[in-house]
């Protein structure tokens, strides 16, 4: 059974290794024949191993020194040759990297990578960018068949649990039947000897042979009582012994299935959470996005949405450090969080961009929501190392027609972004109207 990751992970790497390779062979002509393995081992079934083993071959084939040289002319490694990766490159690593559910252990890399994007670079460094790159896509897929093989055996074992309780519960079940039935005939014994005791009493004048049969039926039904007692103490034994096991099974099962729920809840909250912020992330908003359109389609009502990005984020980067600028996202979810309803969603796009939801509002509420986010941002007081650091957001704001779809209104919302970047930023824009 396939998981919704291995789902988005496996055709994104068919389709990014082979672009990668090409990237990496315009590069360095020197690597083709590793690039070439690799670029084959996307097009297997199995390729989790298969990229492995051609991306450690590829690994071999770079180590400085072994490094063929280029016959391309282009950028000679070092400082005064380096430039940024193109604009081309740079989109195509950071969709991948939006699309990628990146585990935990795995975020560092993928911040360095990110870090890496907006760095002038070297043909060394672009090769190490690759390199970088599909060992995070190819580590991420297995962290995601790892969950799932460990969520199998967990499953597994619980059944295997749940056929042993079963098994106990029938044997008690005819414990409890025999020592049932042994009662019952202890019953028809009693009764019989008594009929015949009545009977006997009844027909004979003989006292001493009534006294005499009479202790023989007592005699009689007292061995019987024993030994139905004594049976009846081990089945009582037995059916306890059976019991306490029972119970000390229901308890360890009720104790593994607490467990497996809180895992798979955690597992499931991870998924949709960004490391980071702790905001939600792309992969919920496609979820809750697509729930919202379906809600609105069949209620009515009305429904719109807004994306904010930061303003010249790179530049509170470059100016404050990358770990201010990680400070000012954490931030700025909090204060949108804040000042928005329950009934409203926000998510992390991708790097400083931003999606809302907003349920119910019509084109102005949602510009005027919009306006507020912005007005917060902007007056909020982001600080680093005692220094002030201006923060602001563009918005572009949407609100759902009855022809829409999701994608035409994320592409006017865009668009609505895109123009309020054009005309200055630290403004909102809705598609639909005049700015604001
Ligand atoms: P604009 O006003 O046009 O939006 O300019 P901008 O600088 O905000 O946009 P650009 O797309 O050029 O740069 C976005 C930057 O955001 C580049 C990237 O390194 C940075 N970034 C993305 N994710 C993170 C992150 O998680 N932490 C930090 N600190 N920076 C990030
Ligand atoms: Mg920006
Ligand atoms: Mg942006």
């Amino acid at each position: 059974m396939k998981n919704s990751v291995d789902d988005t992970l496996e055709p994104l790497l068919r389709q990014i290794v082979p672009q990668l390779c090409e990237l990496a062979a315009a590069c360095n002509p020197g690597l083709a024949a590793a690039l070439a393995d690799l670029r084959e081992a996307a097009t297997t079934d199995h390729i989790g191993t298969a990229l492995q083993e051609a991306f450690s071959k590829l690994s071999q084939s770079v180590k400085p020194g072994v490094l063929a040289p280029s016959n391309k002319p282009g950028p000679v490694p070092g400082n005064k040759n380096e430039s940024p990766l193109n604009t081309r490159e740079g989109q195509l690593i950071r969709s991948v990297l939006q699309h990628v559910l990146v585990p935990a252990p795995l975020e560092p890399l993928a911040q360095d990578i990110e870090r890496a994007l907006g760095r002038p670079t070297d043909e060394t460094g672009r090769q190490k960018l690759a390199a970088q790159l599909i060992h995070l896509l190819v580590e991420s897929k297995a962290h995601a068949q790892r969950r799932q093989a460990e969520l199998q055996e967990f499953l597994k074992a619980t059944v295997g649990r749940l056929v042993q309780l079963e098994t106990a519960l029938n044997e008690a079940h005819s414990l409890n039947r025999q020592a049932g039935a042994e009662a019952l005939q202890t019953r028809q014994i009693t009764e019989a000897q008594f009929l015949q005791l009545r009977s006997v009493s009844s027909e004979t004048d003989d006292l001493d042979r009534l006294k005499s049969f009479i202790g023989e039926r007592l005699d009689h039904l007292q061995d019987h009582l024993r030994q139905q007692d004594q049976a009846g103490d081990g089945h009582q034994r037995r059916l306890e012994d059976h019991l306490g096991q029972l119970s000390q099974q229901v308890a360890q099962l009720s104790a593994e299935t607490i467990t497996l729920r809180s895992r798979l809840d955690v597992t499931t909250e991870e998924a949709l959470r960004d490391p980071l912020t702790g905001a939600y992330n792309r992969l919920a908003y496609d979820r809750r996005a697509a729930l919202e359109v379906a809600r609105w389609r069949s209620d009515g009502g009305n429904l719109s949405m807004i994306v904010c990005d930061i303003d010249h984020f790179k530049r509170i980067n470059d100016t404050f450090g990358h770990t201010a600028g990680d400070k000012v996202l954490k931030e700025v979810v909090r204060l949108l969080q804040d000042q928005l309803r329950s009934s409203d969603f926000v998510a992390r796009y991708g790097g400083e961009e931003f999606v809302v939801i907003l349920n119910g509002a019509a084109e102005d509420a949602a510009l005027q929501i919009a306006e507020k986010l912005r007005r917060t941002i902007k007056s909020a007081p982001f600080r680093s190392r005692g220094e002030r650091v201006p923060v602001t957001i563009s918005c572009g704001v949407a609100t759902f027609n009855s022809e829409d779809t999701l994608e035409t209104v994320f592409e006017r919302t865009d668009a609505a972004l895109y123009a309020a970047k054009a005309q200055g930023r630290d403004r909102c824009i809705h598609s639909g109207k005049k700015a604001a």
